[in-house]
């Protein structure tokens, strides 16, 4: 595996790649989540390559961009025992000049949901993913159902702006009780992580509502409500949306994704189901 941490030593390794190339593009602090983009990557494609950079402008201000867990040895023992061929960690320097030009997230999706608590969070996001695309030029980009809206804009930014990658949507890996894997997940202590589990046990009692033919959108994120309030420290939004994030009433069969993101102590923790 040939790390490159400078756009120069990207630019010659990719040269050197031959076929499709798929990407996975990650802030770092590895867990399965990430490792089963990464496989599937390795699985569709001749060459993979893993970027590990901790995006400074999709974090707000006040936010934990400096406390962003950064075990870089880590990072790169996980990614040469996945067998990637080209793991890329870029510094901001390499990937930020002053004064440049800026994407902007849809004015509708991407400040409602996770846009309209962290405004500006997409703009970030985009720019970063568009820089990264341009500079590995992958066949197929593998993005997480765990951060969705962001997948749903960057599924929109490609079409936009013709870019030629094919988005891939991974399933959300979970941990043996349930919660959603996520790099700050580190954050909680104990009694925490086990008040965490409320919000994927309340999913799942919103998909056996689903199942037992309670279609009622209210209904359904009052009940979440109940089960989660007790457990977290704020509730930031509790959403039943369709695959394009439009609010729904009543639940319409594969094509539903109910969300949720709340606050416990200061980590906040995002999840959500595909119905
Ligand atoms: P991050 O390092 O948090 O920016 O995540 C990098 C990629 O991994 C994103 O596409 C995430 O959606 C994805 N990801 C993070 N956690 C999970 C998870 N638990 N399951 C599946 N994908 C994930």
């Amino acid at each position: 595996m040939i790390v490159a941490r400078d756009y120069k030593s990207f630019i010659e390794a990719r040269s050197k790649l031959n076929g499709s190339v798929g990407f996975v593009p990650t802030m770092g602090a590895l867990h399965e989540g990430h490792l089963s983009l990464i496989k599937k990557s390795i699985s569709q494609n001749s060459a993979t390559v893993v970027s590990v950079f901790v995006n400074p402008t999709q974090f707000l201000a006040g936010e934990d961009l400096n406390k962003y867990p950064r075990p870089e040895s880590a990072d790169i023992k996980i990614c040469e025992l996945a067998k990637v061929d080209i793991l890329y960690m870029p510094t901001i320097e390499q990937m930020y000049n002053s004064d440049e030009l800026k994407i902007s997230a849809p004015k509708i999706r991407g400040y409602i949901l996770e846009g309209a608590n962290r405004p500006g969070h997409f703009d970030g996001v985009l720019q970063v993913v568009m820089k990264l695309l341009n500079i590995v030029k992958p066949t197929n980009a593998y993005f997480g159902k765990k951060d969705v809206q962001q997948l749903i804009l960057i599924e929109q930014m490609v079409k936009d702006y013709f870019i030629d990658t094919n988005i891939v949507a991974c399933d959300i890996v979970r941990e043996p009780d349930g919660l959603a894997m996520s790099s700050r997940n580190i954050y909680l202590n104990p009694n925490q992580r086990i008040r965490a589990l409320s919000i994927s046990k309340a999913l799942k009692r919103g998909v056996k509502m689903v199942q037992s033919g309670i279609y009622d959108t209210n209904q359904i994120k009052d009940t979440i409500k109940d089960l989660i309030e007790p457990e977290v420290d704020s509730i930031e939004y509790i959403a039943i949306t369709d695959r394009r994030l439009k609010e729904i009433n009543s639940i319409k069969l594969d094509d539903t994704i109910i969300l949720i993101a709340v606050k416990i102590g200061s980590t906040r923790l995002i999840d959500n189901i595909w119905i």
